[in-house]
């Protein structure tokens, strides 16, 4: 039987790695983005659709924050941000635009690996 094109692991692979390139993901950070996405699409996460996470209001990008904390894979989310040094929106539970806020998060994450 013929294949179905655009459908199955190579055609996924190549969507990848166009998303990959629209969106600027870093080399170094692409199979951390790549688990990130693999969860994205078994999981219903707080930031769905929503506009609070890119928002330019500060207001807006606390709540998103606070929201992050029911995320189910907000291991995966913060793993990639740290590694992609994202310094936008909200990620993991933190404001990426603050400096103090990317270093909260690596400290997590160092105290996670510490642990
Ligand atoms: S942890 Fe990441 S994926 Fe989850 S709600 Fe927050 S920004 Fe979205």
């Amino acid at each position: 039987m013929e294949p179905i094109r655009g459908y199955g692991p190579a055609s996924y692979g190549q969507r990848e790695s166009v998303a990959e390139k629209v969106f600027g993901i870093p080399p170094e950070a692409a199979p951390a983005w790549r688990r990130l996405q693999a969860g994205r699409r078994l999981n219903v996460t707080p930031c769905d659709g929503r506009p609070e996470w890119i928002s330019e209001s500060r207001t807006d990008r606390r709540e998103a924050a606070r929201l992050c904390a029911g995320c189910p894979i907000a291991d995966l989310c913060g793993t990639y941000a740290s590694t992609a040094d994202e310094r936008a929106g909200v990620w993991a539970g933190h404001d990426m635009t603050s400096p103090a806020q990317r270093k909260a998060l690596r400290d997590q994450q160092n105290g996670a690996v510490a642990a």
